[in-house]
């Protein structure tokens, strides 16, 4: 039996997006650590001793894969013995994942850019729990339904504010690759000055091949991301300049972190809400700057 107070399940999550949709499903059944707060970078994250001590003690922990968590990868192996450990995206069809060049036989692990893949990482959640909670089998079904029809809502959303984006301005340039799903739901073009990870840095070259990109196709906007450094997004803007062409930051998108602990944008939802109209707005589309709900916080 867990070793807790009040008998609620105890769980420990990696990424915020995952510890936000444990406590969506699980509701006041579960405790939810999360180890990685906001802007806090899941492929450099490495396991501190009090993480070390919470993820032995937990009841479930539950991690991405696909890996994410580089940094964390063979302490959740080792881990895994206790069966207690799940990881997230075990049960996404492969057919539905984006391979990439950075490592062979490895996937692009941004899903959750696109609601229609994370409806996956939730039901596999929801029979995380109910496996270590059979008596609360309904309470977490019952939530999984309302949180699947949130993200519903929020797929309808986003094809709705993608789509009025002009076709030639359906271009994003962030500071790494994370938006790969987001481009292929949505039809737009994604490059990322970095590559799927941001374990190493991007050389001058690259900087110099999308600067000529950026003039050569009158982009008018690029992004920067809330846990990796806007340095070489910034680089970009100021080459262009000098070549005579005007880039706009578009606005700071959540890529592989969420916001503020507390507010709307600190969780799933409205993490991806955030997403889809700073990109829709700053590039030509239509979408109200208050977003899906009218929960955004504007001017942040
Ligand atoms: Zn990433």
């Amino acid at each position: 039996m867990p070793a807790f107070a009040a008998g609620k399940l105890q769980v420990v999550a990696t990424t915020g997006m995952i510890a936000d949709t444990a406590r969506r499903i699980g509701g006041d059944l579960v405790a939810v650590k999360g180890l990685m707060g906001p802007g806090v970078d899941p492929h450099a994250y490495r396991q501190t001793r009090t993480d070390i001590v919470a993820l032995t003690k937990a009841d479930l922990v539950l991690w991405h894969g696909l890996y994410l968590e580089a940094q964390m990868e063979e302490f959740f192996h080792k881990l895994e013995k206790r069966g207690t450990v799940v990881a997230v995206t075990d049960t996404l069809p492969k057919a539905l994942l984006r391979g990439h060049d950075d490592y062979e036989d490895k996937f692009d692990p941004h899903v959750w850019m696109d609601p229609k893949l994370w409806v996956f990482v939730a039901e596999r959640i929801r029979d995380a729990l109910t496996e270590k909670m059979p008596e609360a089998a309904a309470q977490f079904e019952a939530n999984t339904v309302e949180f699947l029809a949130e993200l519903n809502a929020l797929s309808d959303y986003a094809a709705n504010a993608l789509t009025s984006v002009p076709q030639e301005a359906r271009i994003l340039l962030t500071a790494h690759d994370a938006f790969g799903y987001f481009g292929q739901a949505y039809g737009f073009e994604v490059m990322g000055i970095q590559g799927i990870s941001t374990e190493s840095e991007a050389g001058l070259n690259r900087i110099g091949e999308l600067v000529d990109m950026l003039v050569a196709r009158q982009i008018g906007a690029v992004f920067v991301e809330s846990s990796v450094s806007d340095r070489s997004i910034r680089a970009l803007v100021e080459g262009a300049a000098v070549k005579g062409h005007d880039v706009a930051i578009g606005g700071e998108l959540y890529s592989d972190a969420m916001g503020a602990e507390g507010t709307y944008e600190g969780t799933y939802v409205g993490m991806i809400d955030h997403n889809i109209t700073v990109i829709s707005r700053a590039l030509g589309g239509q979408a109200p700057v208050r977003g899906m709900s009218g929960d955004l916080t504007v001017g942040s």
